[in-house]
């Protein structure tokens, strides 16, 4: 089991779409970046590798690589995703933290958590999501930009003897599999027994 950090703030500007969470909002003010800007995905993902222990989102796909250029966000969190299982481990939950003062995130939060937990193959009850303002103290305070503050569990999948036990019972076949196995292979050493006894 493992534990991971993550942060992100983009400034807001007019005239961009406003992306969190892989939902595009209604709004005249959209966040800044070389990506998409998508500042809660940025977050998670930097949770996700600080987990792992392997560096931020930054370090992986710098803003001085062309190639990610206006990259949808959706993209490096797949990536990322793509690292956490090549270790085997899974997200066990999260919570997120969005601070904005504009524009006003509560009717946008059931969406963005639901995109959230489809992104991360998670359940739902696993994935938190607050938004707050800043008050009106600092930079933020002022609507100048949007932060996330997130932090994530992850577990190794070897370990998890449930995840194992959930895997086979989703899969009947798989415990048919598995039953038809164990009786052919109790079969043929009791008949192996049988056959060693008479041949004594
Ligand atoms: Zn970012």
């Amino acid at each position: 089991m493992r534990i991971g950090i993550g942060y992100d703030v983009h400034r807001l500007v007019r005239g961009r779409p406003l992306i969190l969470g892989g939902v595009e909002i209604d709004s005249e003010w959209g966040l800044e970046g070389h990506s998409d800007a998508d500042v809660l995905l940025h977050a998670i993902s930097d949770a996700l590798l600080g987990a792992l222990a392997l560096g931020d989102l930054g370090h992986h796909f710098p803003d001085s690589d062309p190639r990610y250029r206006g990259i949808a966000s959706v993209k490096l969190l797949e990536r990322v995703l793509g690292m956490v299982q090549d270790q085997a481990y899974r997200l066990h939950n999260l919570d997120a933290v969005v601070i904005a003062q504009k524009p006003r995130l509560a009717a946008h939060l059931p969406a963005i958590r639901r995109n959230v937990a489809v992104l991360l193959s998670a359940d739902l009850g696993s994935i938190s999501l607050k938004a707050k303002t800043a008050e009106g103290l600092g930079a933020l305070g002022r609507g100048e930009g949007i932060a996330v503050h997130t932090v994530c569990l992850i577990t190794q999948l070897a370990v998890s003897l449930c995840v194992v036990i959930k895997f086979v019972l989703i899969r009947p076949w798989l415990l048919l599999a598995l039953v038809t196995v164990g009786e052919t292979a109790t079969m043929c050493s009791v008949g192996f027994m049988r056959f060693r006894k008479r041949c004594a």
